[in-house]
């Protein structure tokens, strides 16, 4: 699904330059380069703070404990994601209620949004899934007349740029309150461990979260809230520090691939490929769908069938995701009804990822898609 063994022969010198650095310092928590790397992604990303931590899913731990969410309050999130959004959420005694998604962009449906809210509801958590960027317009307006928190969960967008109907753009991730990233090895900005990071623009938030991620200090030994310990290491930030000047051209990489794949899927009609949202089809100046993944819609019937014959062409997929978030046996509640879940019920069962990364060659995306239309 990915190749980070050609990927690193590529930048081998310089991401092997960067850990020596620590090597060398013995500075591996805390140590200059992670504050370096920090500073170079505020920049990247056009926002006030970056708040590096340990991983995705702390991110957004420590986002919502930021926040001042109490037991009980209401957050309402996307149905088909990742379990991290849903489980810091229930692990911190809030309630999560999982909406449905839309049908073209697997993201949060704005109306069952609306209709999900209720008096006890403080936030919304948009996934920017797959790698595109939300309704974040619509998400914004709900937030603003019901004064709720918006948390992006954008461990699948980085380096993705929202255009709001006025034109302006502001990039994945910082459009909410706050926003959370994840730089899993696989995701579109991975170090070679675990790591993740928090973005705010709120000077007094940034604040509180710095304290958080250290066990609630502001002063050394002197805990004034209950915290967490969650840091990006100081090897983790140098590899981060060689590698976000080259997002850019992964993300191009990526859609290059995207391109590749749509334009061989086009003419073949039990294949929906992905829909953008933001422009019509991939545009080639717009940068709205990152690709974390390529994600097909099976509409025949055969998508396990197509996934057995791509392991045996030792052709990599995945089923992302094959169980909604609302049957998880953890998240089972009796307030859901099925009836609610039209679109996620249905992905569960049609959707297919094929290899998505910054490596792929024309030649394996012929072979690729080659397999994929003589089958279907
Ligand atoms: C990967 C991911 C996370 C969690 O990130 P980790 O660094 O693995 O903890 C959270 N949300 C989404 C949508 C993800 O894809």
């Amino acid at each position: 699904m990915v190749d980070l063994q050609s990927q690193y022969a590529k930048i081998k010198e310089t991401v092997n330059t960067s850990i020596q650095e620590v090597l060398n310092t013995s500075a591996y928590i805390n140590g200059p380069l992670v504050k370096e790397f920090q500073s170079d992604l505020e920049k990247y990303l056009d926002v006030k703070h970056v708040i590096p931590c340990a991983n995705g899913t702390d991110a957004l731990q420590i986002a919502m404990m930021g926040l001042g969410l109490e037991q009980g309050d209401e957050v309402i999130t996307a149905d088909f994601t990742f379990a991290a959004t849903v489980e810091v959420i229930a692990l911190l005694k809030l309630t999560p209620v999982l909406v449905d998604v839309e049908p073209d962009t697997f993201n949060i449906d704005i109306n069952a949004l609306k209709k999900a809210i209720t008096p006890k509801t403080k936030a919304i958590v948009p996934v920017h899934l797959f790698g595109q960027v939300a309704n974040m317009e619509a998400v914004l307006e709900i937030a603003e007349e019901h004064n709720l928190f918006v948390i992006e969960d954008n461990a699948q967008a980085i380096g993705a740029d929202y255009t709001f109907k006025n034109g302006t753009k502001q990039k994945a991730g910082t459009i909410g309150n706050v926003g959370t990233t994840s730089f899993f090895p696989s995701k579109n900005l991975g170090c070679y461990g675990d790591g993740g990071a928090i973005f705010t623009n709120d000077d007094e938030l940034a604040h509180t979260l710095r304290g958080i991620v250290n066990h609630g200090m502001y002063t050394r030994y002197y805990h004034d809230v209950v915290g967490v310990n969650s840091r990006l290491d100081s090897i983790q930030a140098g590899v981060l520090k060689a590698k976000l000047p080259l997002l850019d051209s992964y993300c191009e990489a990526r859609r290059n691939a995207a391109r590749f794949y749509n334009n061989a899927f086009a003419n073949n009609p039990n294949i929906i490929t992905p829909t953008t949202s933001s422009c019509n089809g991939i545009c080639e100046t717009c940068n709205c769908h990152v690709f974390h993944q390529y994600t097909l819609q099976i509409t025949n019937g055969k998508r396990d069938e197509l996934h057995k014959h791509l392991l045996e062409n030792d052709i990599p997929n995945a089923i992302y995701y094959p169980i909604a978030l609302h049957s998880q046996k953890a998240y089972k509640d009796s307030r859901y009804n099925e009836d609610d879940f039209p679109v996620t019920n249905k992905l569960i069962k049609t959707v297919i990822s094929l290899p998505m990364h910054t490596e792929l060659d024309n030649e394996q995306l012929s072979f690729i898609t080659n397999i994929i239309n003589n089958f279907l």
